[in-house]
C-alpha cells in the first residue's frame, strides 16, 4: 500500500469539495507553529498527510512522500507502529491519565524513570517529565537555578549557549535559542541568557577560547550552566570536532559551571549512539529530552540530572518544588515511551542509524564528486547534511535572494521527499533525519531524488 511513488505535483483539487473545505477550514482556524501565516492565507496547505506507514507519509490526494526528516526529527520507530498505539490503548483503558503531583505515582512513570536513568550515562539518574522538548528546557533551566540557589548562591542565574544553537520556544528555551529569528516574536531575556561561537567552521580551539571569554566576561560566579545540542539540529546539522565536548566539559568543570546537553533530537540512537554525547564519551550533568522518547507517537519529554544535583535537592530543597506540569509523567505517554524504548533496543536501531549513518554519508559524498555547488557534506548516524555553495573551495555563499536551498527543497517535495533547508546567516543547508528503521535500498533512493533535484536546481543556476 505505502510503495513509493514519488512523482506528480501536488494538487489539493483532486480530493474534491471536501478536501477544497479543509484547506479553506486550515486558513480560516489553524493557526500553525513556524509557518508563514501570509504564506499559508496565500498557498494554503503544503502537505495534507492522512496516513503514514515505515518511513512514507501518504497525502489526502494519494501521493506518497519519504519522510526523510522523521517529521519533526522524532519518528524514529516509523510511522504506523501498531504496538504503540496497542500500548496506549491498553493503558487508557486501564489508567489514562493519572497526577504525579504531591507524591503520586504509577507503574509507567516509575518504570520509564528507571529505563532512562540505565540508558543515560554514568550518574545521570533522576527524571522530571514533561511534554516536550522546550518544556524540558524550561525546567532544566528552572532546576539548576534552584540548585544554585538553594546552595546560597543565588546569583548563578545566567545561560550560557551557542550561536545556532534552538532549544525551544517557551520563555528561557527561547532565549537560550541562538537564533535571532527567534527572538523577533516577543523578544528574549537579555539579561540572563548569552551566546558564545558555534564550533561551526571554526577549530575546537578557537570555539573553546570564544566560551572562556564568554564565562569571564559574563562573570563565572553568575553563571548557572552552559547548554548545548551535541550536534545542532536546527542551526544546520551542525557536527562539531571530536574533541570539542571533552574541552566544553573541562572548561565548565574549570569554572564549576553546570553542563546541560540538550539531547532532544540526538537522544534515543538517533546519531548512532543512545544519546549524542556517548559519541565523544562526554558525561554531562543534565541531559534534556524529548522527540524520539516516544518516536512522537504521544507527547513526552523530560530532564535528567545527576546524583550530584539529585543529592542537593534531597538534602537542601526545602517544602515543596514548585514546577510541575499536568501531564508530567502522563501514564499513557510513559507506557508509550516504554514500548517505544523496548522497540528501539529489540529492533536494533542504534546500530541501524549508525550504519544507515554511514550509507547516507557515502551517498551524499558521491553527490559532491559530481555535483559542483555541493561544498561539506556530513552524517553522525542518521542525521545529516548537504551544504550548497556558490564557490566550495573558497566557502563562497550563494545571496539569500537566490534560494538555493528552498528550491532544492522544492524539487525534492515534488519527487515525493520531504527534508528541510536552514538558510541563516547566508547559508544553503539541507538537512536529513531518516526514521531508524530505514534500510539500505531506501537510503539509496533519497540519494538518487537528492542527486535529481540539486542538479536541476545547478541547471537553474547556469
Ligand atoms: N531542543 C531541540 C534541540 C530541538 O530541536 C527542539 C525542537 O525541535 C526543542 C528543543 C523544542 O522541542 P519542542 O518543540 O518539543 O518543544
Amino acid at each position: 500500500m505505502f510503495e513509493h511513488r514519488g512523482r506528480g505535483v501536488i494538487n489539493n483539487r483532486t480530493g474534491g469539495a471536501a478536501l477544497d473545505n479543509l484547506i479553506e477550514l486550515d486558513k480560516k482556524h489553524f493557526l500553525h507553529p513556524t509557518t508563514s501565516i501570509q504564506q499559508q492565507q496565500e498557498q494554503g496547505v503544503k502537505l495534507l498527510a492522512e496516513s503514514g506507514q515505515g518511513i512514507y507519509l501518504k497525502d489526502r490526494d494519494g501521493k506518497t512522500y519519504i519522510d526523510a526528516m522523521s517529521s519533526l526529527w522524532n519518528v524514529h520507530i516509523g510511522h504506523g507502529r501498531e504496538e504503540l498505539a496497542d500500548t496506549a490503548a491498553a493503558q487508557m483503558k486501564k489508567l489514562a491519565f493519572s497526577s504525579a503531583f504531591s507524591s503520586f505515582s504509577h507503574e509507567p512513570g516509575i518504570r520509564l524513570a528507571e529505563k532512562i536513568a540505565k540508558l543515560a550515562p554514568e550518574d545521570l539518574n533522576a527524571v522530571f517529565f514533561t511534554s516536550g522538548g522546550s518544556e524540558s528546557n524550561d525546567s532544566a533551566i528552572k532546576l539548576v537555578r534552584h540548585y544554585w540557589k538553594i546552595q546560597g548562591k543565588p546569583n548563578r542565574r545566567k545561560i550560557v549557549a551557542l550561536k545556532r544553537g534552538y532549544h525551544g520556544v517557551a520563555s528561557a528555551s527561547t532565549s537560550a535559542t541562538g537564533i535571532p529569528e527567534f527572538w523577533e516574536m516577543a523578544g528574549h531575556m537579555k539579561d540572563d541568557f548569552f551566546h558564545a561561537a558555534t564550533p561551526y567552521r571554526s577549530t575546537t580551539q578557537e570555539a573553546i577560547a570564544c566560551l572562556r571569554e564568554k564565562f569571564e566576561s559574563e562573570g563565572p560566579d553568575t553563571i548557572a550552566a552552559f547548554m548545548a545540542e551535541p550536534i545542532q539540529g536546527a542551526g544546520g546539522v551542525l557536527i562539531p570536532q571530536d574533541d570539542y565536548f571533552t574541552e566544553v566539559r573541562k572548561l565548565c568543570d574549570e569554572y564549576g559551571i553546570l553542563f546541560i546537553a540538550d539531547e532532544v533530537i540526538t537522544g534515543f540512537g538517533r546519531t548512532g549512539t543512545m544519546f549524542g554525547l556517548q559519541n565523544w564519551e562526554v558525561v554531562p550533568d543534565v541531559i534534556t529530552f524529548a522527540k524520539g522518547v516516544t518516536s512522537g507517537y504521544i507527547p513526552l519529554g523530560g530532564v535528567v540530572v545527576s546524583d550530584a544535583i539529585h543529592n542537593v535537592l534531597k538534602q537542601k530543597s526545602k517544602g515543596t518544588l514548585f514546577h510541575g506540569f499536568t501531564y508530567s509523567g502522563h501514564p499513557t505517554a510513559a507506557a508509550v515511551g516504554l514500548k517505544n524504548i523496548e522497540l528501539i533496543e529489540k529492533e536494533g536501531l542504534v546500530e541501524n542509524s549508525r550504519k544507515m549513518g554511514g550509507k547516507l554519508l557515502e551517498g551524499f559524498k558521491r553527490i559532491k564528486d559530481d555535483l559542483e555547488i555541493v561544498g561539506e557534506v556530513r552524517a553522525k548516524g542518521l542525521l545529516g547534511a548537504v551544504e550548497l555553495m556558490k564557490n566550495p573551495e573558497t566557502n563562497e555563499s550563494f545571496s539569500k535572494e537566490q534560494k538555493v536551498a528552498p528550491r532544492v527543497i522544492e524539487e525534492l517535495h515534488q519527487r515525493g521527499v520531504i527534508c528541510r533547508s536552514v538558510t541563516y546567516e547566508s547559508t544553503d543547508i539541507i538537512c536529513f533525519a531518516p526514521p531508524l528503521i530505514i534500510n539500505e535500498r531506501q537510503v539509496e533512493e533519497i540519494i538518487d531524488h537528492l542527486y535529481q533535484s540539486i542538479s536541476a536546481v545547478q541547471e537553474q543556476l547556469k
